[in-house]
């Protein structure tokens, strides 16, 4: 076994790998860029050492200065993570040459599997079932077309070097076949600057499920059972989950042997999942499923610790030891599946907002507490803790939350519960929304397939569990108990207008949901506070709550907990239904957001891909004017009225802040 690995990754992955190599005895190395030198994978491992500039390409991606760092260390051998350099077999192989060992397959087997082209046409010739489609070489334009319409629309166009849903457009109708193309081409030229496609027959409403294999270097190779990762956004997973439901014994046998057999094809060795796309008549016909290959993925998956959960198994330990030369540990006749696993990927996004990626500070960031669930229920793995900030540079997880139950339904309420305890405050998330997925009756009833999330997207999107009412006196109690905290015995300092006969009145204005509300607070002599808000007028009564929800609150016949947190007239208040903010009105700050931007700035920083329009040209509402890549992803600036442009103030090309203006648009 090794005893010094250098982790060639960061975030919560790098932090993953580190802990199994720290209960295994095997000292670690971490490598940082510029914006990490800070970060938790860094303080997490025995060594650091920095390897550049804050963007990938000036740090993660650069495979030289990876294997120096891991020269200069005396490190054995390179874990890469998921991402970054993990599925580069010139990496790989690099890695090897200067007498280090890759902790993952071979870069034949990378090389075999790395394009979803290629690796569809050797599947194919292993027997492995293929949806209909055009994996060629020849990619001009006319022949795409001709090869879409004989496969028949909807067709789906894929970026043959792509990955993470990179490319990816549908096309429904030979008229919009063209247009798609040219995009994605942009963008898998832009993303992997590799501008081949391939074409499939979209598969109406199906499930995603995937098969994690391991191989070893004695010609043994076992699955661990399948992943239903159906519940995606944006074709990026969102919620995975162990053992696919309704999965019946003869199904999961036939589609682990049909993985075994594709990682069999190209000498596998390692960690690796094997992805299929699943066609269903029917959720309770699990007979009328029928697989196809997607692609195999060689190196591990951010989704699987609901296959350690189920099975019991550290995989990264099983990438150590297969990676030094021992067999597996176990045949597949020994593994077992235990219970069930459910994992959400929490990310900094919108998702009111087509999830788009945030970026900001975790200024609050509380994880629920795992002791308080039974033994192995709930796990976090996370790369952040409060303080750290989510970045541009990188992908928008904030953290993994992994639940495992003896059944589906226990898992899913200790998902519930545990969400309801992951309290984050300064960085846009999809904790609410993740909560809002599983309780619906299609995710609780185990109805899955890709497009459950738009589906579902009228109980998903603008959705408030908290209220108007409770927010604001949520926030009150909040103001009251600090002020009570910093109260003396003395009355004269009272902040409060206490007064010793009659009663004083104070009204604090609020703004929620864009709506201003009014709660007057009615001081009492006897240091009683009755609050009027609405038409209602009620005593309110604020205690000590048990953590994480720190007051207990009532007023008049209601009752709730609550966590709240204040920073720069922003209240984010945390209740077990649910998690909102609420902001105190501030007559300067409204006139500021009235300033005419016209929604032409930057969403977020990032990159001018391409002006579209010149000035004085005149443009209709919606059309879209220019295109940013920003992390990792393509975003449309459109015009927000009809006009004319007037001036654009960047180029193609051009680095922008958040929230810069990319060009000034005249009203017609
Ligand atoms: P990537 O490598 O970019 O993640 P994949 O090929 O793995 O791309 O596909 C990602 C997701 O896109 C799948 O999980 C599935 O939801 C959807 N998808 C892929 N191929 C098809 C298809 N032929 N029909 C319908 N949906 C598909």
């Amino acid at each position: 076994m090794f005893t010094k690995i250098l982790i060639a990754n960061r975030g919560e992955i790098a932090c993953r790998v580190a802990a199994t190599a720290r209960r295994m005895g095997i000292r670690t190395v971490a490598v940082y860029s510029d914006a990490d030198a800070q970060a938790l994978h860094v303080r997490q491992c025995d060594t650091a050492l920095p390897i550049g500039g804050s963007a990938a390409s000036e740090s993660y991606l650069r495979g030289e200065a990876i294997i120096a760092a891991a020269l200069a260390s005396g490190a054995q051998a390179v874990h890469p993570g998921y991402g970054f350099l993990s599925e580069n077999a010139d990496f790989a192989q690099a890695c090897w040459d200067a007498g280090l060992v890759f902790i993952g397959p071979p870069p034949a087997a990378m090389r075999a599997m790395g394009l979803k082209a290629e690796s569809k046409q050797l599947m194919g010739r292993a027997g492995v079932p293929l949806v209909p489609g055009y994996h060629g070489a020849d990619q001009g334009a006319a022949l795409l077309q001709r090869e879409a319409d004989r496969i028949g629309y909807p067709v789906l166009i894929k970026a043959s070097a792509g990955g993470g849903g990179k490319g990816m457009r549908i096309v429904e109708a030979p008229g919009d076949f063209a247009a798609a193309l040219a995009s994605c081409q942009r963008e898998a030229v832009s993303s992997f600057a590799n501008g081949a496609v391939l074409i499939e027959k979209y598969v109406q409403r199906p499930r995603h499920i995937e098969v994690q294999i391991f191989g070893d270097s004695h010609g043994n190779c076992v699955h661990l059972f399948e992943r239903d990762c159906s519940v995606q956004r944006r074709h990026q997973k969102v919620l995975e989950e162990a053992p696919a439901p309704g999965m019946t014994q003869a199904l999961r046998a036939q589609m682990g042997a049909a993985a075994v057999a594709a990682a069999r094809a190209v000498d596998y060795v390692g960690a690796g999942t094997v992805e299929f796309i699943v066609a269903q008549t029917g959720y309770d016909q699990p007979d009328s499923m029928q697989f196809f290959f997607m692609e195999m993925n060689t190196r591990l998956q951010v989704e699987h610790p609901v296959t350690e959960a189920i099975t019991g198994l550290d995989l990264v330990e099983w990438q150590l030891r297969v990676a030094s030369g021992e067999p597996l540990p176990l045949r597949q006749e020994q593994l077992q599946i235990s219970g069930h696993a459910i994992e959400a990927r929490i990310c900094a996004e919108e998702p009111d907002k087509n999830f788009l990626p945030a970026v900001g500070p975790l200024a609050v960031f509380r994880t629920p507490d795992c002791a308080r669930f039974a033994p192995g229920a709930v796990r976090m793995d996370s790369g952040v803790g409060a303080g750290d900030c989510i970045s541009p540079f990188y992908d928008p997880m904030i953290a993994k939350l992994i639940v495992h139950g003896s059944t589906r339904e226990e898992a899913l309420a200790r998902m519930d519960a545990a969400l309801a305890q992951t309290h984050i405050a300064g960085v846009a998330n999809n904790v609410q929304f993740l909560r809002h997925v599983i309780a619906t009756p299609a995710f609780a009833g185990a109805a899955l397939d890709t497009a459950l999330i738009a589906r579902e997207s009228d109980r998903l999107f603008g959705q408030d569990a908290v209220g108007a009412h409770r927010a604001v006196l949520s926030a009150v109690a909040q103001l009251l108990r600090q002020e009570r905290a910093l109260e003396t015995a003395d009355p004269f300092s009272r902040r409060d207008g206490w007064q010793s006969h009659g009663e004083t009145v104070r009204c604090l204005e609020w703004v929620y949901a864009d709506a201003p509300l009014t709660a007057c607070l009615h001081y009492g002599h006897d240091c009683t506070c009755r609050v009027r808000l609405a038409d209602e007028t009620h005593a309110i009564q604020i205690d000590q709550g048990d953590a994480p929800f720190a007051l207990r609150i009532r007023w008049g016949t209601q009752e709730w907990r609550a966590d709240v947190d204040g920073m720069d007239g922003l209240v984010h208040v945390f209740t077990p239904q649910g998690a909102t903010s609420i902001r105190r009105a501030d007559p300067l700050a409204q006139r500021q957001a009235q300033a005419p931007h016209g929604g032409l700035q930057a969403p977020m920083p990032g990159k001018v891909l391409q002006m579209l329009v010149r000035v004085g040209e005149p443009v209709v509402a919606g059309q879209t004017l220019a295109l940013m890549e920003a992390m990792k992803m393509e975003h449309s600036i459109r015009a927000p009225f009809a006009g004319v442009v007037a001036e654009l103030l960047y180029a193609s090309g051009a680095q922008v802040a958040e929230g810069a203006a990319l060009l000034r648009l005249d009203p017609a």
